[in-house]
């Protein structure tokens, strides 16, 4: 049995409490929501602290809220420890964001969804075949640059880390332009989803020390009145697996029935969530129609590099960007599709 280490553990109450507590045990202290990442993280030794913050007793952080949007309707406001399940089961986000609801009920299991949170899928750390394992076999076969190592056995000539970024709402929130709010003592930043992530297995949030990423905004302008979404996702089995590809789309139209808008954005297959302005760009200007889909569809199979650091093949997993990317934007345009739609939890 894997044991976690020794650690100090602090629940505080208040968002201020919690600020105080990252302040004083920096560098070596860590923040922890429903714990589903960071203790099998901590346990193999991936991750480690001294010190641990919780913040599910922080009542304030959670919670879904309507709130004042623009003339585009009502924005929604996801406290970060809302959790995953009460996501899911909320009647508002699955009428307004069913893509949302779909990806989050992709999710692992039940059991999962009903202790892990909004903000920890968001932070979820990036994933590796040569990372995610005991720590007894990554010493065997020598540690890698993400972790203790000098080398990255998926790519040896490379500086850098390729672990693929495996959040599903992570896609699906950037393709609906939601935005995030990152507070720290005194200090609020609110920005875009897409601008949490940097392209980088390692340092792969934007998130800085001693900041604590509160709440999750999605924009009224992105509810299922005026945009149209899908979520696609590919994994060996139907539930528990992460993701070795997503898909999420998300388009606005104008009221002739023509594309004004797109954002296509692929998860799994970079270290951060990898938006496909080109696939977009052969969406926009066009009525649904299958020769556009096919052209964005294949560009999105071209900005696309799936690594040898998860399940499947590569170069299948090249292949199915493209079925998928297609299946997905052929849902969100209301176009028959070849391919069996992913199960609706
Ligand atoms: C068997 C299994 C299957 C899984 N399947 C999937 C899947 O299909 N899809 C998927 O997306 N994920 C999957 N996961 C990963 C994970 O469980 C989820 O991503 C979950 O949402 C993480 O949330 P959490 O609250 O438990 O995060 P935690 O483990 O508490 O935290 C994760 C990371 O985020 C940081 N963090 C948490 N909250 C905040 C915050 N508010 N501000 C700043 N930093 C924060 C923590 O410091 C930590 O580094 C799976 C995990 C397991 C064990
Ligand atoms: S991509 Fe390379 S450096 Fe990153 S976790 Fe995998 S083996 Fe390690």
């Amino acid at each position: 049995m894997l044991r976690l280490p020794a650690f100090e553990f602090h629940q505080p109450s208040t968002l201020e409490e919690a600020f105080a507590l990252l302040g004083s045990a920096a560098p070596s202290v860590r923040l922890v929501a429903g714990g589903t990442d960071l203790w099998p993280n901590m346990k193999r030794r991936h991750q480690k602290a001294e010190t641990v913050v919780s913040l599910m007793k922080i009542d304030e952080l959670r919670g879904i809220q309507t709130t004042n949007g623009n003339g585009n309707g009502p924005s929604l406001s996801i406290g970060a420890i809302t959790l995953l399940d009460d996501i899911v089961r909320s009647s508002e986000v699955r009428e307004r964001f069913p893509a949302l609801s779909r990806a989050t009920a992709s999710i692992s299991s039940p059991p999962l969804r009903n202790m892990a949170t909004l903000g920890g899928n968001l932070c979820l750390d990036t994933r590796c075949t040569y990372y995610n394992q005991t720590e007894e076999w990554r010493r065997s076969i020598d540690y890698c640059l993400k972790e203790e190592g000098t080398v990255c056995w998926v790519a040896p000539g490379s500086p850098t880390c390729w672990a693929h970024s495996a959040s599903d709402t992570a896609p699906m929130l950037a393709a609906i332009e939601a935005t995030v709010v990152l507070q720290s003592p005194g200090e609020l930043r609110e920005i875009s989803v897409s601008e949490l992530f940097h392209n980088d297995g390692i340092e792969y949030l934007t998130i800085q020390p001693g900041e604590v990423l509160t709440r999750i905004d999605l924009p009224g302008s992105s509810s299922a009145k005026h945009c149209r979404t899908a979520f696609w996702k590919l994994r060996r089995r139907g539930s528990i697996d992460f993701a070795v590809l997503s898909v999420a789309v998300a388009l606005w139209l104008d009221g002739a029935g023509t594309v004004e808008k797109a954002n296509i954005v692929l998860g799994a297959v970079a270290s951060r969530p990898l938006a496909v302005p080109n696939a977009a760009r052969a969406l926009v200007g066009q009525k649904p129609n299958i020769g556009a889909v096919r052209n964005a569809a294949r560009a999105a199979r071209r900005a696309a590099t799936p690594m040898d650091n998860t399940d499947f093949k590569t170069q299948w997993r090249g292949l199915m960007v493209e079925r998928y990317a297609e299946a997905a934007m052929c849902e969100a345009m209301d176009l028959p599709h070849q391919l069996p739609s992913p199960p609706h939890v």
